[in-house]
């Protein structure tokens, strides 16, 4: 029988974190996983290069049934700490766009970087390690485990959400809140691309590989970035953030033209080149491939910009700027970047993530139900979760 002052299951981002924090405090620390390696998720992270956190990092970022849980974490445990501490290790970073920072050259830096906060703190780190049962003593926790027993007064589930189990993600935390007695709120996947009906993936899979900057809405969210068109559907960055709000059934409207009016420039384009083909016109917007599509797809007249009509300029301006697409689904958690949903926020304590109602019993990171827009602050997330825990366990 081994003997911990805390456990962490989950040896990703966030149950790091908080263990090396916890080793601070000089708490006896074991983190447990089930995969092989450490950190997998931060290894295939941001291409390679970890997009650890955002500059411009609120509350506002963030999804979860109740968008003031994750305001305390946040506050007390910022990206400006996360900066400060990527920077002492002289790890060497970039904003790429939006305020989002990248390592320069490895994800792995930010991996190495937990490991030794976790091995300067005294954190014993176990991988291959399948977890059996948990039961909960008078004081603290048995673990039955393939390496052994385990007891330990605090316990954190750190075990991620359901996205892409290829790299290890498992229901386990879900699991857990729920021999608990903690209710678990509906998952589905986020940031993940969208598949089209049969007929618009035919039409629109012709695009596959070109990307053009839109501004895509959905229930009363709208993210202006680039769109790619894929061979199974829509994807960029317009498409993951937009993936987190949209729900089966929902039509995302999808703004061609963010930055400029759509009708303005038909009216100019019948003014100044009267007898050019509508297709002529919208190559100055669009690649020559993407006008073809657009005409096919919406069934426009190519004709002489003098030639239409006003009822078939306005129809033509409304679908540039509001075109309606209704997804089919979503590729699901095999390409998900994120879960939405899980451990219901209410059954913890915004201050130390610990279980209202479960003394000793944590959930840090994204198996609770705040998940964060794509950009690094899902990571962020960890990191202050973490924190808040590895404060008081
Ligand atoms: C491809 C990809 C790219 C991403 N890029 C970014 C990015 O650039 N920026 C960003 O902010 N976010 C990014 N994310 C999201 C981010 O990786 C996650 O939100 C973050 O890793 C969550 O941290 P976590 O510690 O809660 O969970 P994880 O990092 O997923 O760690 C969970 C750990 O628990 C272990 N585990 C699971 N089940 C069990 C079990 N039954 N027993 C024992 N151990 C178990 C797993 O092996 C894993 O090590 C990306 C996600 C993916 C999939």
């Amino acid at each position: 029988m081994i003997q911990r002052d805390v456990i962490v299951i989950g040896a990703g981002a966030a149950g790091l974190f908080c263990a090396a924090e916890a080793g601070k405090r000089g708490r006896s620390v074991e983190v447990l996983d089930h995969a092989k390696k450490v950190g997998r998720k931060i290894l295939m992270s941001g291409g390679g290069r970890c997009n650890f956190t955002n500059m411009y990092a609120s509350p506002e970022n963030f999804l979860s049934q109740n968008p003031h849980f994750c305001k305390s974490a946040l506050s007390r445990y910022t990206q400006w700490d996360f900066i400060a501490l990527v920077s002492e290790y002289g790890i060497p970073y970039h904003e790429k766009t939006l305020g989002q920072l990248f390592c320069d050259e490895s994800a792995s830096d930010i991996v190495n970087m937990l490991m030794s906060e976790c091995d300067k703190a005294g954190v014993t780190v176990t991988t291959r390690c399948e977890i059996l049962g948990v039961e909960k003593l008078d004081a603290g926790y048995h673990l039955k485990t393939s390496l052994g027993d385990y007891q330990c007064e605090s316990l954190v589930i750190a075990t991620g959400g359901l996205s892409m189990p290829k790299l290890g993600a498992t229901p386990f935390g879900y699991q857990i809140a729920k021999q608990f007695g903690l209710p678990v709120l509906p998952t589905r996947a986020g940031l993940v691309p969208f598949t089209l009906h049969d007929a618009q993936k035919q039409v629109l899979s012709e695009l596959s590989g070109v990307a053009i900057d839109v501004s895509a809405a959905c229930n009363d969210m709208a993210f202006k970035e680039a769109m790619l068109f894929t061979h199974r559907g829509l994807s960029g960055p317009s498409m993951l953030q937009i993936s987190s709000y949209w729900h089966p059934g929902d039509t995302l409207s999808i703004n061609t033209l963010p930055a400029s009016d759509a009708l303005a420039f038909i009216e100019e384009a019948r003014k100044t080149s009267p007898d050019a083909q509508l297709s002529t016109c919208l190559a100055k917007l669009f690649p020559k491939r993407v006008v073809q599509t657009l005409i096919d797809f919406n069934a426009w007249p190519n004709k002489p910009v003098k030639q239409l009509t006003h009822s078939e300029v306005a129809g033509i301006a409304e679908t540039l700027e509001n075109w309606e697409i209704k997804p089919n689904g979503t590729e699901g958690y095999r390409t998900a970047e994120v879960t939405l949903g899980g451990v219901d926020t209410d059954a913890l304590s915004s201050k130390t993530m610990m279980a209202k109602n479960v003394e000793g019993l944590y959930f840090i990171g994204e198996v609770v139900d705040v998940t964060g827009w794509l950009g690094g602050y899902n990571f962020q997330w960890a990191w202050s979760s973490g924190w808040a825990a590895g404060q008081v366990v």
